[in-house]
């Protein structure tokens, strides 16, 4: 069994692709590998690091892309913010991943149940207002919603919001003229998905 760790010879974004999902399905059939071999990988990374997915995830606890994807040290370079929103300073960290560490792979992982999503549903049709620095952020978060209506069942329209506050983190990245440069080159993609909260099981949004 190979162990893949940040100083493998670099991967295409589809390969990169394909080990974050294995390692999801590892993961869900509860054989995670990698923790049996940490310490050593961690001792190999000393040099510098070379992870092969970039990913723009929530805060949130029970969503921490290490565990769900099984990987370790040196795998994935991660931005963790509450609603996977994009800031400037996201923005920074996505261009350092991009040009300094040419992950070839980068994901927006939202997740079911999102609660900074659930508190955007909440301003946006009941005008709950959250305090200061969190309604800023729950304004990062509203241009994305604006296809999500508003006579949906709560469950379902708390499916479409997570996928669409997806799809918006990823919009404003593609529409970035650093993103567009990167993903135009060819060896970059960007992709999107949702974590279920309840089995820690990674769909990918098409
Ligand atoms: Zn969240």
């Amino acid at each position: 069994m190979t162990v893949h760790s940040g100083n493998d010879a670099p991967v295409s974004a589809d390969d990169a692709l394909d080990r974050l999902m294995e390692g999801n399905a590892r993961f869900l059939r509860g054989e995670p590998r990698f923790s049996r071999e940490a310490k050593e990988v961690l001792a190999g990374l000393t040099k510098g690091q070379r992870p092969y997915a970039t990913i723009l995830g929530c805060s949130d606890s029970r969503v921490p892309p290490e565990l769900i994807f099984d990987v370790g040290f040196g795998d994935l370079f991660i931005i963790r913010v509450a609603g996977n929103v994009v800031s400037p300073e996201v923005m920074g960290s996505l261009q350092y991943a991009g040009t300094h560490l040419k992950t070839p792979l980068f994901m927006v992982l939202g997740h079911e149940g999102c609660g900074a999503v659930q508190a955007a549903l909440a301003a946006k049709f009941k005008g709950t207002q959250e305090r200061s620095r969190i309604q800023l952020l729950l304004e990062n978060i509203l241009p994305g919603l604006d296809e999500v209506d508003m006579q949906l069942p709560t469950q379902q329209q708390m499916e479409r919001a997570v996928e669409a506050n997806v799809r918006w983190s990823m919009r404003q990245i593609l529409e970035s003229p650093e993103g567009r440069m990167r993903l135009a080159e060819g060896h970059m993609k960007l992709t999107g998905a949702v974590c279920e909260i309840a089995t820690g099981r990674v769909r990918l949004l098409t």
